[in-house]
């Protein structure tokens, strides 16, 4: 069957052997793990994944004529659910996952910031592919330019480690841009609020005026601005770049315990 790949579904699909196997690999998958997918596409690390045997395969693929095509080639080997993975419940995550993506670029900041906000959806590990601006600004130090909200929620739930970029030719049809694996694991001793949807917001706040000091938004945030920027440790003159990660979520403490 002749396969048109769909651009609005980021269909690049992975064909560099060496880039699979190492994909596979940095899972170490085991006997006991069970894997999601998302966006298997035609299933070229689906292969890899089930050459590592773990206890279970589940795929989340939205375009239905890839799910015809992987139900073709891996019969009962794999779980396909054909579906949109924006639209899964957080129930649907009661297995600690290991979670493989090559995600759609257009959906890939949205659904991993979705997983770090989620109180109930727990990982074993996650191993994805962004574009390399979005994962560059994930893994970036504080001060600079790329320090975003992304870098905020994502090292507020886990160890990031970058493993490679990965060069246009490796996909078929070829992007224009360059990707980034990186790997996730979860922190044991995760700094807890209330409420994530309290760091949602005010690193939205900080982060739209990226440029600005934040002595505006930190005054509308708290009433008692002088004694929570001395407890804290932050400066009014600061911008929202030079505010460590602990210090947002202390931020969010703060705000949290000035609503009881
Ligand atoms: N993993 C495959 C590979 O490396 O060859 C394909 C990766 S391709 C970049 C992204 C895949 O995600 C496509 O198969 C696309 O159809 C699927 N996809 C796009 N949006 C999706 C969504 N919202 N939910 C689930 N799958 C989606």
């Amino acid at each position: 069957m002749r396969f048109t790949a769909k651009k609005s579904l980021g269909q690049n699909f992975l064909i560099d052997k060496n880039i699979l196997n190492k994909i596979a690999n940095i899972g170490n998958i085991s006997k006991e793990d069970k894997v999601l997918e998302i966006g298997p596409g035609t299933g070229n690390l689906t292969e890899y994944i089930i050459k590592a045997n773990p206890k279970a395969i589940v795929v989340i693929e939205k375009d239905f004529r890839l799910v015809k095509i992987l139900e073709k080639k891996f019969k009962n080997q794999i779980k396909i659910i054909n579906n949109d993975v924006l639209k899964l419940p957080e129930s649907f995550y009661k297995d600690q996952y290991l979670v493989y993506g090559n995600l759609p670029y257009n959906i890939s900041t949205q659904i991993f910031a979705y997983w770090c906000l989620s109180k109930k959806v727990k990982f074993k590990k996650l191993i994805l592919m962004f574009q390399k601006e979005v994962a560059d600004r994930i893994i970036a130090n504080i001060n600079t330019k790329n320090y975003s909200r992304i870098t905020i929620l994502a090292n507020w739930k886990f160890n990031v480690k970058k493993i490679c970029d990965v060069s246009p030719e490796c996909f078929f049809p070829s992007p224009k841009i360059k990707s980034t694996l990186l790997e996730f694991t979860p922190k044991i001793d995760i700094i807890k609020i209330k409420n994530p949807k309290n760091l949602e917001n005010i690193t939205k706040i900080f982060f739209n005026q990226k440029r600005k000091m934040i002595k505006k938004n930190f005054i509308k945030l708290f009433r008692n601005y002088d004694y929570v920027s001395k407890t804290i440790n932050i400066k009014l003159t600061d911008r929202p770049q030079n505010i460590s990660v602990e210090k947002f979520l202390r931020l969010v403490i703060e705000f949290e315990n000035n609503l009881k």
